[in-house]
Formats: C-alpha cells, sequence, structure tokens
C-alpha cells in the first residue's frame, strides 16, 4: 500500500445523456488538488463547466459544453 492519497478524478459525463464524452475527458489535477472541490477548480481554468440536468450537477469538458450550446444549430 502506498502512503499517498489517492487523488480525486472528475471525469467528463459527455454531450448528453445518452453519448458517452468522446474524448473520455477527465480533468487533469494539479499536484495540491486533493478533493473532488479543487480539482473542479482546477478544471474551471482549463473551460470546464458545470451542468444541472434533471437534478443531477454534470462535469462537462470544454468540448461537450461547446457542443451542448450549439446543440442543433450546425449539420
Ligand atoms: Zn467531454
Amino acid at each position: 500500500m502506498t502512503a499517498y492519497p489517492i487523488g480525486v478524478e472528475v471525469a467528463c459525463d459527455g454531450p448528453d445523456e445518452q453519448t458517452d464524452c468522446p474524448d473520455s475527458a477527465a480533468v487533469r489535477a494539479r499536484f495540491t488538488s486533493r478533493t473532488a472541490r479543487q480539482v473542479r477548480s482546477d478544471g474551471r481554468r482549463d473551460g470546464w463547466v458545470r451542468r444541472r440536468r434533471t437534478g443531477r450537477l454534470l462535469d462537462l469538458c470544454p468540448g461537450c459544453a461547446a457542443g451542448a450550446e450549439q446543440d442543433g444549430a450546425q449539420p
């Protein structure tokens, strides 16, 4: 067993409910980020957003967040 705590991973929940993130993106936590809250604040700096959808909070990577905003706008 290692003495180091396992880092928190915040993974992308995908552009919509049925679709997985095409990049399987996850926030790359900085060395000092130990909690989910700290990791999410790292992600925000890289363009990650949190969305509420049907009562759940989702984490979206920059790619999926952009896709969700242009939903159906482009063919
Ligand atoms: Zn994504």
